[in-house]
C-alpha cells in the first residue's frame, strides 16, 4: 500500500528525471535543468518538488503524505554524490531553494542561497576554502538576509541599510571592501534584525531552514502581488508552483570566480552575437541586483579563456536544441564553468520577426513554426511610429506602457483645457494623477495620456487602448499638483504649456520634444520599401512570414472603410475586400442641408426632392469607392445611425432660436428644427428609430441608396471595371424585417443593372440578439451575414460602450468579471454563442451562406483565432489592423507541435 502510494504521487524528482516538456509538472526552471542535465551539461545536482506537491500543500494548508520522506531520500543521494552533508559542520553541503512556476512570474518569492549555513557551518566552509573566511562570511550573512526577507518576511530595506552602515564606516561604496571581521559582523546584526522582526532567533537547524524555505515558495504562489499578475496576464490560477534544490557552487571564491548572464541572440534587436554581462567575485543575486558594475560577457574572453569557449560552445548547443533565442544564467567557480538556468529568452517584437527569419535560413525551424513565433499584438506593436532616440534623450521617468504609441504635446492639467487647447489645433498631452469619467472630452482632444497612478486596467488605460490613444500610466515618480497646474519629477518643474514626449509602448516620459519616426514595417506595407532590396532584416523577414501567413490562411480579411483613399490604403495592406462601408459620413458637411430638409419634409414632394439630391452625391461616393477596390466585394452598409444624430444639439438649437429672436430675425427654420430634435428626442438613441426600423418609417431613403449604389456599380462596369456591391441591412431582428426592404431593392436593382451583368448581393448583419437566434429564418431571406459584433456585445450584454468603458470597466477587470474587455476580444461564451448559433442554423438553412465580421473584433488577434475556428469566410478590420488580422487568420490555420508565442 505504501509502495503504491509512492508511485501514484511522486512529488519529487531527480534532474536526471525530468525533462523540457515537463513544465507543467517542474516548472519552467526545473524542466529546463533537467533537460541540460541529461544534454550533459554541467549542472549542479539538485531535485525538483512538483507543482502538485504546492497544489496538495495549497489545498490541505501541509505538506502531503510521502513528501518529506521523498525529500529525505532525495536530499540524501544528492548528499551522498557530493560526498557531503547539509550544514555539516566540517565540510558543509550548500544548497539554493529556487521557485519555478510554468510562467515565470513575478510576485512569487524568489531564491534562498546558501541554505545549510549556520554558527558552526560557516567555519567550516571557510576551512574547506583553503581559509576564504570573507568568501564565508559573505555566503552566511547572504542566507540571513534572502531568507529573512523571502521566508520570514523581514523587512529587506532593514538589511541593505545595515550593509550601507558598514559601508559608511569603512569609507567605501564598494562590498568587495568589506573584510571577513567585516562580514562577521555584519551578520550579528543580521541576525538581530531576523530577531526583532520574528521573535525567533534564526534557525540553526540545516534542515529546519530547508523545510521552511519550501513552504514558503509554496505559500507565495497565492502572494497577492502573484495574484494579480496572474489576474492580468489570464494565468490560471491552479497551476501551482514548482520549488528546486540545487547543490550550491560559489561565484565569490575569488577572481578567478564569477557569475552572470548570457543571450544566445540580442533580445532587443534579434542580432546575432554574444551578449550578456559577467561580473566576477559574486554570486548570482548580485549580478540583477546592480551593487557593483557587471562588464560585457565579452570581456570574460579576456579573464577565462577557457570558460568562456566552455560557455559559447553550451550557448549554441541549447540554440540548436531549443532552435530559439535562450537566455542562460552561468557560475565560475574558480575556474569550472556551471549552468544554473535557461529558458527561451524574452524578446522584443522586432527581434521576434528577425529572429524566426533567421532561424528559418539556419535550417533549424520551418516557416509553419515561425508563424508561431510571432504574433499579432508584436506586428501591431511594430506598426505604430516610434521615437527617434538619440544618447540626447534621456527618459525622465517610466510608467506603464498602457496604450501603445509615440505621443508629444503640450502639458495640460484639465479636461477643459484639453479641448480648448486642441481646438486651437496644438497637441496636447493630458496628464492626471488619474483619469476619471469626467475627463472623457479631454481624452479625446488629447494625443496621449499620462498618469502617475494606475495600472494597465486604470480608467486611463482602458479608456485610452478603447480610443486607440497613446498612455503612460502609474509613472509614480512624478508628483502631479493639478489645481497647481505642475507636475514635478526628478527636480524638475514642468509646467501647463511645456512639451513632453510620451511612449506608450515602453512607459517611457521625456521632457522634450522628442522626433517621431515613421514605422519601416508600415513604410514596407505602404509598398515604399522594397523587401527583396532593403537590408533592413526586420522588414525581410515580415514579408516573408506575411507572405507565408497569406498563402496558409482560410479566412479571408476585408477592410471597414468609407472613402476611397482608405479603400486603397487598406488594399495596399492587404484587404480583399470591404467588408463595412459606413453610409452616414455621406450625409454630414455640407450635405446637412438636404439631410435637414429631408427630415423638415413636411410633404411627399419635399422628401423625394431631397432624396432625389442626395442620390447623384452618394452615388458619386460609391463610384470612388468601386474604383478603389477594383472588382473586389463591397459590403455597403445602409444607413445605421438615428437621423437627429444629423441635426445640431438641442441646447445649441434653443440658444440660436432665442438669440436670432431677440434680434428681431426670421426663426422660422430653426424652430421647426427645434420642434423636430425635440419630437424626435429618444430616451436610449442606442435602442432607439435606427438602422431597418428608419428604413421601414422613412419611404425612399433605402431606396435611394440601394439605387445610389447600383447606379454606381453599373456606371464602373459600362466604363470598363468592375464592381461587386453587397447591400446589407443594419440591426435586423426579424426576418420579415429584411423580407420588406428586400421585396423594394429587388425591383431596383432589377430596373437598374439592366443588362450591364452587375450582379449585387443583399445580407444582412447580425447584431441584435434575435437575428442570432432566430438565424434560420432570417437566412432564407438573406444571401450573406456579417455579424457587428460591437453592437452584438453590447446587446448581448446589456450595456453601451459609450456609457460603461469610463464608468466601471475598471472595476470588473480588477475583479477579474473580465480578462479583457469584451469589446477588445470577443467574449467566447456569451457573444461567441450567439456567433456560433447563428453560423450554424444560417448555413443549414442556406448551405454556402457567405458569412463574415465586421466589428472591432475582427483585428483582434485572439477574437480572429475564434472567428477561424467557427468557421467564418472573412473577417473585416480597420485599415492598419488588416496585416494584423491576415498573420493572425495565418497563425490559427497552422498547427504545430512547437511553442507557442504568448
Ligand atoms: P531568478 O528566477 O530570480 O533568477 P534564481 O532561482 O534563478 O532566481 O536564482 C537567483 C540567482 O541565484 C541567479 O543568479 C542564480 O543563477 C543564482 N543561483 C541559484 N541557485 C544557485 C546555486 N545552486 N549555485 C549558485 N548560484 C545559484
Ligand atoms: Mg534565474
Ligand atoms: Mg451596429
Amino acid at each position: 500500500m505504501a509502495a503504491q502510494q509512492t508511485v501514484d504521487n511522486k512529488y519529487v524528482y531527480d534532474f536526471a528525471e525530468g525533462n523540457k516538456d515537463l513544465k507543467d509538472l517542474l516548472g519552467g526552471k526545473g524542466a529546463n535543468l533537467a533537460e541540460m542535465t541529461n544534454l550533459g551539461l554541467p549542472v549542479p545536482p539538485g531535485f525538483t518538488i512538483t507543482t502538485e506537491a504546492c497544489k496538495a500543500y495549497l489545498a490541505t494548508g501541509r505538506e502531503p503524505d510521502g513528501l518529506a520522506e521523498q525529500i529525505e531520500a532525495h536530499l540524501e543521494s544528492l548528499e551522498r554524490g557530493m560526498a557531503r552533508k547539509l550544514g555539516d559542520p566540517e565540510d558543509p553541503l550548500l544548497v539554493s531553494v529556487r521557485s519555478g512556476a510554468k510562467f515565470s512570474m513575478p510576485g512569487m518569492m524568489e531564491t534562498v542561497l546558501n541554505v545549510g549555513l549556520n554558527d558552526r557551518s560557516v567555519v567550516g566552509l571557510a576551512a574547506q576554502a583553503g581559509g576564504n573566511e570573507r568568501f564565508a562570511w559573505d555566503s552566511y550573512r547572504r542566507l540571513i538576509q534572502m531568507f529573512g526577507k523571502t521566508v520570514c518576511e523581514v523587512p529587506g530595506e532593514e538589511f541593505e541599510h545595515a550593509i550601507d552602515e558598514a559601508k559608511r564606516a569603512k569609507d567605501t561604496h564598494n562590498d568587495l571592501d568589506l573584510d571577513a571581521d567585516d562580514l562577521r559582523g555584519l551578520v550579528d546584526t543580521y541576525k538581530k534584525i531576523f530577531a526583532k522582526h520574528t521573535g525567533r532567533e534564526f534557525p540553526q537547524e540545516p534542515r529546519e531552514q530547508l523545510d521552511l524555505a519550501i513552504r514558503a515558495v509554496f505559500e507565495s504562489w497565492n502572494a497577492e502581488r502573484a495574484v494579480v499578475y496572474r489576474r492580468q496576464e489570464r494565468i490560471p490560477a491552479d497551476l501551482g508552483t514548482a520549488v528546486n534544490v540545487v547543490a550550491m557552487v560559489f561565484g565569490n571564491l575569488g577572481p578567478d570566480s564569477g557569475t552572470g548572464v548570457a543571450f544566445t541572440r540580442d533580445p532587443a534587436s534579434g542580432a546575432q552575437g554574444i551578449y550578456g554581462d559577467y561580473l566576477a567575485n559574486a554570486q548570482g543575486e548580485d549580478v540583477v541586483a546592480g551593487i557593483r558594475n557587471t562588464v560585457p560577457l565579452q570581456e570574460l574572453e579576456r579573464i577565462d579563456k577557457t570558460s568562456y569557449d566552455e560557455l559559447l560552445g553550451y550557448m549554441a548547443r541549447l540554440e540548436g536544441h531549443y532552435k530559439d533565442l535562450c537566455d542562460i544564467e552561468f557560475t565560475i567557480e574558480r575556474g569550472k564553468l556551471w549552468m544554473l538556468q535557461t529558458r527561451v529568452g524574452k524578446r522584443t517584437a522586432a527581434a521576434a520577426f528577425v529572429i524566426a527569419g533567421q532561424l528559418v535560413d539556419e535550417g533549424l525551424i520551418d516557416l509553419d513554426e515561425a508563424l508561431h513565433r510571432v504574433n499579432g499584438a508584436q506586428l501591431a506593436q511594430l506598426m505604430f511610429p516610434r521615437f527617434r532616440l538619440d544618447h540626447e534623450f534621456e527618459p525622465v521617468a517610466r510608467g506603464i506602457g498602457a496604450s501603445p504609441g509615440a505621443a508629444v504635446g503640450k502639458v495640460v492639467f484639465s479636461s477643459d483645457r484639453a479641448v480648448e487647447l486642441a481646438a486651437e489645433g496644438e497637441p496636447v498631452i493630458l496628464v492626471r494623477r488619474e483619469t476619471n469619467p469626467d475627463d472623457l472630452n479631454g481624452m479625446i482632444a488629447s494625443r496621449g495620456i499620462l498618469t502617475s497612478r494606475g495600472g494597465k486596467t486604470s480608467h486611463a488605460a482602458v479608456v485610452a487602448r478603447g480610443m486607440g490613444k497613446t498612455c503612460v500610466s502609474g509613472a509614480d515618480e512624478l508628483d502631479v499638483n493639478v489645481p497647481a497646474k505642475k507636475f514635478t519629477v526628478a527636480g524638475q518643474t514642468v509646467n501647463e504649456g511645456d512639451v513632453v514626449s510620451i511612449d506608450g509602448t515602453t512607459g517611457n516620459v521625456y521632457l522634450s520634444e522628442v522626433p517621431v519616426m515613421p514605422s519601416e514595417v508600415v513604410q514596407y506595407f505602404e509598398g515604399n520599401l522594397d523587401p527583396e532590396r532593403t537590408d533592413d532584416q526586420l522588414v525581410r523577414a515580415v514579408h516573408r512570414i506575411m507572405t507565408h501567413a497569406d498563402g496558409t490562411r482560410r479566412l479571408l480579411v476585408r477592410t471597414n472603410a468609407d472613402t476611397g483613399p482608405d479603400a486603397a490604403r487598406a488594399r495596399r495592406f492587404g484587404a480583399e475586400g470591404i467588408g463595412l462601408c459606413r453610409t452616414e459620413h455621406m450625409f454630414l458637411g455640407d450635405r446637412r442641408e438636404l439631410v435637414e430638409r429631408l427630415i423638415l419634409a413636411g410633404t411627399d414632394r419635399e422628401r423625394e426632392d431631397s432624396l432625389a439630391a442626395l442620390l447623384p452625391l452618394q452615388r458619386a461616393d460609391f463610384i470612388e469607392i468601386f474604383r478603389a477596390m477594383d472588382g473586389l466585394p463591397v459590403t455597403v452598409r445602409l444607413i445605421d445611425p438615428p437621423l437627429h444624430e444629423f441635426l445640431p444639439p438641442l441646447e445649441q438649437l434653443a440658444v440660436n432660436v432665442a438669440v436670432a429672436q431677440e434680434r428681431g430675425e426670421d426663426v422660422a427654420k430653426e424652430q421647426a428644427l427645434l420642434a423636430a430634435v425635440r419630437r424626435m428626442h429618444e430616451e436610449n438613441p442606442m435602442l432607439g428609430l435606427r438602422g431597418v426600423r428608419l428604413g421601414l418609417v422613412i419611404p425612399g431613403l433605402f431606396a435611394m441608396q440601394v439605387r445610389a449604389i447600383t447606379e454606381a456599380a453599373v456606371e464602373v462596369v459600362r466604363a470598363g471595371g468592375s464592381a461587386c456591391p453587397e447591400i446589407m441591412v443594419p440591426l435586423v431582428g426579424a426576418v420579415q424585417e429584411l423580407e420588406t426592404v428586400r421585396a423594394e431593392a429587388e425591383k431596383i436593382i432589377a430596373e437598374v443593372v439592366g443588362d450591364s451583368g452587375v450582379e449585387v448581393l443583399i445580407g444582412t448583419m447580425i447584431e441584435v440578439p434575435r437575428a442570432a437566434l432566430t438565424a434560420g429564418q432570417i437566412a432564407e431571406a438573406a444571401q450573406f451575414f456579417s455579424f457587428g459584433t460591437n453592437d452584438l456585445t453590447q446587446m448581448a450584454w446589456g450595456f453601451s460602450r459609450d456609457d460603461v468603458e469610463g464608468a466601471f470597466f475598471w472595476r470588473y477587470l480588477e475583479l477579474g468579471i473580465f480578462g479583457i474587455s469584451p469589446f477588445e476580444s470577443i467574449d467566447r461564451d456569451g457573444v461567441g454563442r450567439l456567433v456560433r448559433i447563428a453560423a450554424e442554423e444560417g448555413r443549414a438553412a442556406r448551405p454556402g451562406l457567405k458569412l463574415g465580421v465586421c466589428g472591432e473584433h475582427g483585428g483582434d488577434p485572439d477574437s480572429v483565432h475564434f472567428f477561424h475556428e467557427v468557421g467564418l469566410d472573412y473577417v473585416s478590420c480597420s485599415p492598419f489592423r488588416v496585416p494584423v488580422a491576415r498573420l493572425e487568420a495565418g497563425r490559427a490555420a497552422v498547427v504545430t507541435s512547437g511553442s507557442d508565442s504568448r
